[in-house]
């Protein structure tokens, strides 16, 4: 049988929220590969070889992917939310951009709900209008640039969700990300903290920026910045679906 490499979205952590096509991409892998926690998160069987990694080793991993598919090996590779957005998609593409040969393995991408969305959901429709997403990370682009790119999402009028907003290793971006806000922002704006979103740890609050405080996110936390017009109705926040002229 030939091998192939899938690269599975497993959502934001409820099992309700796996997509039956990645379901079946694992019923059918001998081999799955991926971030401890993701992997974790994949029922062990008898036929599937689990190999757990550490973080940023997201090239050795697709790597590992790519070298077991050309053995004939059916491969997932499993993230969070979505494998598009920040997360092993593009490790894989890169991965086979730096090896010719590993061009023709056959690879699908399979879609998952991403943090931003499910955490939309829950807060009713914040994201209702034009709106981008941000990795405050500055593991893989200088922090200028999360700080330029910000201003002008803020100056464009889009409402905004951060991903990575905070680590034990960089406490004072946050902070830094909050100032420009500030200065770009009123002070009423709508900021929700969505924390650990669909799981038994599940926090989500919603605060205007004045409020706002760097301790209110971490890791686990998807922040979403409200656009000029989002409101709250009842215990829902929302974006209308139209600016006026
Ligand atoms: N590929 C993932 C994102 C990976 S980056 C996705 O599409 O969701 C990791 C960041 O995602 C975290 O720092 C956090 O900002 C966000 N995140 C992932 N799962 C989350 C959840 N259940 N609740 C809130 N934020 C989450």
């Amino acid at each position: 049988m030939s091998g192939w490499v899938m690269v599975a979205g497993l959502g934001p952590g409820d099992d309700a929220l796996v997509t039956p096509q990645v379901m079946e991409a694992l019923a059918e892998a001998t081999d799955v590969v991926g971030y401890i926690p993701y992997v974790a998160r994949v029922k062990p069987r008898q036929g599937l070889t689990l190999h757990p990694s550490d973080n940023r080793v997201e090239l050795d991993r697709a790597g590992l992917a790519l070298k077991m598919a050309a053995e004939g090996k059916r491969v997932v590779i499993v993230s969070s939310g979505d494998p598009g957005v920040f997360a092993m998609a593009s490790a894989l593409f890169e991965a086979v951009e730096a090896n010719p040969a590993a061009s023709d393995t056959d690879i699908r991408i399979l879609p998952g709900i991403t943090a931003m969305l499910a955490a939309a959901a829950r807060a009713g429709a914040p994201l209702g209008h034009d709106f981008c997403a941000i990795n405050l990370s500055d593991n893989l682009k200088p922090f200028t640039e999360v700080e330029r790119r910000l201003r002008h999402a803020a100056q464009g009028g889009f409402a905004m969700a951060f991903y990575n907003p905070r680590s034990a290793s960089r406490p004072y971006q946050f902070s830094r990300v909050l100032e420009i806000l500030r200065e770009e922002c009123e002070p009423e704006r709508l900021i929700l903290f969505a924390r650990a979103v669909s799981t038994p740890e599940e926090r989500i609050h919603t605060v205007s920026l004045a409020e706002a405080q760097p301790e209110m996110a971490d890791m686990r936390t998807v922040v979403i910045v409200g656009n000029e017009l989002t409101r709250r109705v009842g215990k829902w926040v929302y974006t209308p679906r139209s600016v006026p002229a």
